[in-house]
């Protein structure tokens, strides 16, 4: 893995956050958004990790300062990929979006360049003839909070070549991840195929009134030695998240439950402010 300039393309929440961890890694990094406005934002936002990296990892003043001081910021496609080794897509999780950006970037980037995308739920083989260059592109999936939260899940598609996907998962622990390969495409990549059918079960359980919020937790904690049960996870994700996936569900599937669970979760939770952690209080008062 000879990486040495990274384009991180996209600056919303997570593509801010990839970026500023590659750069406290060592790494160039060019940022690159539609528009200097969203530029402007991407360094505010960057800004504001700062007192994270202080405060959860220890960096200091100078760490966090060099980190920022390696990176760049660019509306200009063709300058910001002029001397990438990879470029990590995080924009927008809308297909024609994605496929249009492609198409550019496939033209624009050097030969050399490595494209890999932050998709959560769109598998690379959707986009991988776009890119032109099917065998250096791969999906690079990262989570939220991405300093703490440091899986890199790292997803061939069929026609990825087998050095390519080594490098990223080199580049991944290089950057401070836990590196987790997938050797085939799987919608959910691993995390979300174990976690979505598991907090699914728990609401479930829930709306069926075979059990209330407490004991399915208890259940699960006291019997696998788990931290948290899947409503306290549930807080975490954020009851907004969980309503709109339930809502999406019962609308794609005609699943009465999971409507009912939608509707339990707007009344019971959004209605009166309880959003999870994050606001103090969902299944649970923090
Ligand atoms: P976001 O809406 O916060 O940010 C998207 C950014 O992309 C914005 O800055 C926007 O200006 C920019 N953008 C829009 N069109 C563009 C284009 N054509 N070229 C370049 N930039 C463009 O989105 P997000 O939450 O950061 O999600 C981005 C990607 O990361 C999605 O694919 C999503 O599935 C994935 N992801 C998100 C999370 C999360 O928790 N938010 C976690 C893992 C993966």
């Amino acid at each position: 893995m000879n990486y040495k300039n990274i384009t991180v393309a996209g600056s919303g929440v997570l593509g801010s956050q990839i970026a500023y961890q590659t750069a406290f890694k060592g790494f160039q990094v060019t940022v690159y958004d539609i528009n200097d406005e969203a530029l402007e934002r991407a360094k505010e936002r960057i800004s504001q990790l700062k007192p994270h990296y202080q405060a959860d990892l220890g960096a200091t003043q100078e760490e966090v300062e060099a980190a920022y001081g390696r990176m760049s910021f660019s509306s200009d496609l063709s300058q910001a990929v002029a001397d990438a080794d990879l470029v990590i897509e995080a924009i927008p999780e809308v297909v024609s979006i994605k496929n249009d950006f492609y198409a550019n970037l496939g033209k624009t980037a050097p030969e050399k360049t490595i494209f890999a995308t932050n998709s959560s739920t769109l598998l690379p083989s959707q986009f991988a003839e776009a890119t032109g260059r099917p065998e250096k592109f791969l999906a690079l999936h990262f989570a939220n909070e991405i300093w703490k939260n440091n899986t890199a899940e790292i997803m061939k598609h069929p026609g990825t070549d087998m050095g390519v996907f080594q490098d990223v998962v080199e580049f991944a622990k290089a950057i401070g991840m836990v590196a987790l390969p997938l050797h085939k495409e799987q919608p959910g990549y691993i995390l979300n195929s174990l976690l979505v059918p598991l907090l699914d079960a728990a609401q479930r359980l829930l709306i069926k009134e075979v059990a209330d919020v407490e004991t399915i937790d208890k259940t699960w904690m006291v019997a696998t030695g788990a931290p948290m049960g899947p409503f306290a996870i549930l807080d975490v994700v954020g009851i907004n998240t969980a309503y709109n996936i339930g809502r999406a569900k019962a609308e794609a599937t005609g699943d009465e439950e999971f409507q009912k669970i939608a509707d339990l979760l707007k009344s019971e939770y959004i209605d009166k402010g309880k959003l999870g952690r994050a606001t103090g209080e969902g299944f649970y008062k923090y």
